[in-house]
């Protein structure tokens, strides 16, 4: 294993799963490259990059807009993808599930259908070209309308034997409530797809209640609030739901002051079942590697903590069984003899 001046491991090699990821808080300069635009290093961060302490979750939200800009045409979205693959390739991850809300990115008139087509193009040339295995969660948006999110699950439906694992819930959780698009996750349900849902970021345990009890996901987005409600940790353990933690992101949108609040190693002792994520990685300059540095020195984390959570991450992994023994043996594999 690599170290670093300081001993901790590098982590870069290690095999890993990564099942909260945003493909337009990703957009790797390289994908800006092939577009076109010939933009440095310095520039890309200025641009591309969200401030390291955003006030609030809209603020942060807001920082995307440039991504999402780029975003709009059948080539951009194909390329974004790829690269984005590239860099989970290069970052360790052997099988990641990555989100977007297909209806944000019609601004250049692409219908949905033809969104997807852009985006599964850019899945199966980037799992071709790094051998990786990835798949596709779909975002209905709480500041949406149900009219406007309803055609997301339908979408979700007609692509799923075409990269689409399941689907999400995002958007501003702290101004509009999960219960009006009740109705979306319903027909998710009825037509048997997988959901996660995006709560207990920017608001406490009540949302986290409500997106429970009316979404019915089978994993959280975050939910690191819990850590404030015994009953609500009790609820989510009784429940066997999963938590995809993204540390650094919760610090950059002011959840949580530094990275030793952050509840991530309370949650794991206490034997929730979660894993790491990064929620991002243009609009935070975040890699999983990296993310496993900073717990490893924070909190002491070593591989049978990594493990253990990826691991979690297959088990709960929108895949069929079939696909998820490989993928924890590889695992076992790469973490299993360190320490
Ligand atoms: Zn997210």
């Amino acid at each position: 294993m690599l170290v670093d001046v300081t001993g901790t491991p590098d982590f870069t090699r290690q095999p890993k799963i990564e099942l909260h990821i945003h493909l337009d808080c990703s957009l790797m300069r390289s994908a800006l490259h092939r577009l076109g635009d010939p933009i440095g290093e310095t520039d890309f961060r200025r641009i591309y990059t969200a401030p390291e302490r955003c006030s609030t979750l809209l603020t942060y939200l807001m920082a995307i807009e440039p991504s999402c800009a780029v975003l709009q045409t059948a080539p951009a979205l194909r390329i974004a993808m790829e690269e984005l693959l590239r860099a989970l390739a290069s970052d360790g991850v052997i099988y990641a599930e990555i989100r977007f809300a297909p209806h944000t990115h019609q601004g250049g008139g692409l219908g949905l259908d033809e969104v997807m087509a852009a985006v599964t193009d850019g899945l199966a040339a980037g799992m071709e070209a790094t051998g990786i295995t990835a798949g596709l969660l779909l975002c209905a948006l709480r500041d949406y309308t149900p009219e406007q999110n309803l055609p997301v699950i339908d979408l979700a439906h007609r692509w799923r034997d075409r990269g689409v694992v399941g689907v999400d819930l995002a958007g501003d959780e702290a101004g509009h409530p999960a219960a009006a698009n009740r109705s979306v996750f319903n027909r998710a349900h009825e037509l048997g797809l997988p959901v996660t849902a995006h709560a207990g970021e920017a608001a406490g345990p009540d949302s986290l209640r409500e997106v429970i009890d009316l979404l019915r996901p089978a994993r959280i987005g975050h939910g690191v609030r819990a850590i404030e409600s015994e009953d609500i940790l009790a609820e989510i353990k009784a429940r066997n739901l999963h938590l995809e933690i993204c540390p650094s992101s919760n610090i950059q949108v002011g959840v949580f002051g530094a990275y030793g609040d952050h509840p991530v190693d309370q949650l794991s002792r206490r034997g929730l079942s979660l894993s790491i994520n990064t929620d991002a990685r243009t609009v935070a300059p975040l890699s999983l590697s990296l993310e496993y540095r900073r717990l490893a020195k924070c909190f002491g984390w070593r591989a049978g903590e990594f493990l253990a959570h990826n691991l979690e991450a297959v088990r709960h992994a929108f895949l069929p069984a079939s696909e998820k023994a490989g993928l924890s043996a590889r695992l076992i594999d790469g973490w299993g003899a360190r320490d």
